[in-house]
């Protein structure tokens, strides 16, 4: 069966063009008693950007802190917010921010219309009802969430997107300006998931020309970022998330991304440094990508934390163990479908006590 998925309908790119968004906005305006519901990562709060927003009067600005990736309790909490605010569904719901704002601006708009937690929607294609019309705006290039048909969050049981195509943004603005301040180290690792995701999908067994054409030029682009010094850096790194973005979309991604979920869900890591913190031991599975990654490092003047498996318990591995064994299309992408003989408990311990 070959995947027919769904993207993003309506994209805008180019410098100064978040000026355009009333105008992208204003056809989904209703009339009376509409309003929009703004998420905004506080790190703007009361910063230039938020004043360029377009905000009317009904309209709602909720800043949102991300210093813990989203999690399911946040989402029902951001959700009740809007509902107390107006018996009426808003006519729009944009998320400003990294990929955890993104994500949780999407997951808010599908809550709005679908019943109970989003806790029960983690997994693949259980959301019934179509979202309310969602707008993404990165602040931080990488993680390809403008793009992707899941929001990822951590719930009670488990570290797991929402993945539907009511899920995907109906438009994102593409702003290179917008990632320009954004901190060295913060924009490395958030660069570094891009790159992973390239070199996980073009190594992956789940490879196909639509993939690889995109991942292709992703990896190229984060090559000139990383490696080089170009003024337009910030315009090639976010089409480099926005390619691997629809690299991965038809693959999958691999090793680095299950063990991350695992440092995740019991560590709390955040994604970019997660995966660059796995990434920087797989050597054996991608020795290319791990060299190449460390002269990116290297180059960009980050060095990454060690021994940060020293405070967790046995019993925590084990734990974490079990998150990343969830993730089967991930080990089968990267290692065929007899993972398992390959990849043993003990083998990924092992990973994990290295780190
Ligand atoms: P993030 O959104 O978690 O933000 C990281 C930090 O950077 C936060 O403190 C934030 O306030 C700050 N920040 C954001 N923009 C800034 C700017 N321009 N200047 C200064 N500070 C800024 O970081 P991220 O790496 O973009 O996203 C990681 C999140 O994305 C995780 O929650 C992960 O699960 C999720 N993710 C989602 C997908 C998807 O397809 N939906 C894919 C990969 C990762
Ligand atoms: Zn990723």
């Amino acid at each position: 069966m070959f995947r027919n998925f769904k993207v993003v309908s309506k994209v805008i790119f180019g410098r100064g063009s978040l000026n355009q968004l009333d105008d992208i906005l204003q056809p989904h305006r209703t009339q009376t008693g509409g309003f929009m519901v703004f998420l905004l990562d506080d790190v703007f709060e009361n910063a230039p950007l938020q004043k360029r927003l377009p905000l009317y009067p009904n309209d709602m600005l909720i800043p949102v802190n991300v210093h813990d990736e989203p999690k399911t309790s946040q989402v029902d909490r951001l959700r009740d917010q809007v509902k107390a605010f107006s018996p009426n569904l808003p006519d729009g719901v944009i998320g400003i921010g990294g990929g955890s704002v993104m994500d949780l601006a999407k997951a808010v708009s599908l809550m709005l219309t679908n019943p109970g937690s989003s806790a029960d929607y983690q997994g693949w294609d259980l959301i019934r009802n179509p979202a309310v019309y969602h707008v993404g705006i990165p602040t931080l290039s990488g993680t390809g969430a403008e793009v992707s048909r899941t929001t990822v969050l951590t719930g009670p049981q488990k570290k797991l997107g929402i993945n539907s195509d009511f899920t995907v943004f109906d438009q994102v603005v593409l702003d290179p300006e917008l990632i320009r301040d954004a901190p060295k180290e913060q924009r490395f690792y958030t660069g570094m998931d891009c790159y992973i995701h390239c070199v996980e999908s073009l190594e992956g067994t789940y490879l196909n020309m639509f993939s690889q054409a995109y991942g292709e030029k992703a990896m190229e682009l984060c090559r000139d970022v990383f490696l080089k010094d170009l003024p337009d850096s910030d315009d090639r790194l976010m089409m480099a998330s926005y390619f691997g973005g629809m690299s991965i979309a038809y693959s999958q991604v691999g090793i680095a991304h299950a063990l991350s979920y695992g440092l995740a869900f019991m560590l709390g890591i955040h994604h970019g440094i997660g995966n660059s913190i796995v990434f920087d031991q797989l050597e054996e599975f991608y020795p290319e990508g791990v060299r190449e990654f460390r002269q990116m490092m290297e180059r960009q003047g980050i060095t990454l934390p060690r021994h940060i498996m020293q405070p967790v318990s046995a019993d925590q591995i084990e734990r974490m163990i079990d998150v990343a064994m969830m993730l089967d299309p991930l080990w089968e992408n990267a290692l065929g479908k007899d993972w398992k003989s390959i990849m043993t408990r003990e083998r990924i311990r092992q990973l994990y006590l290295a780190m």
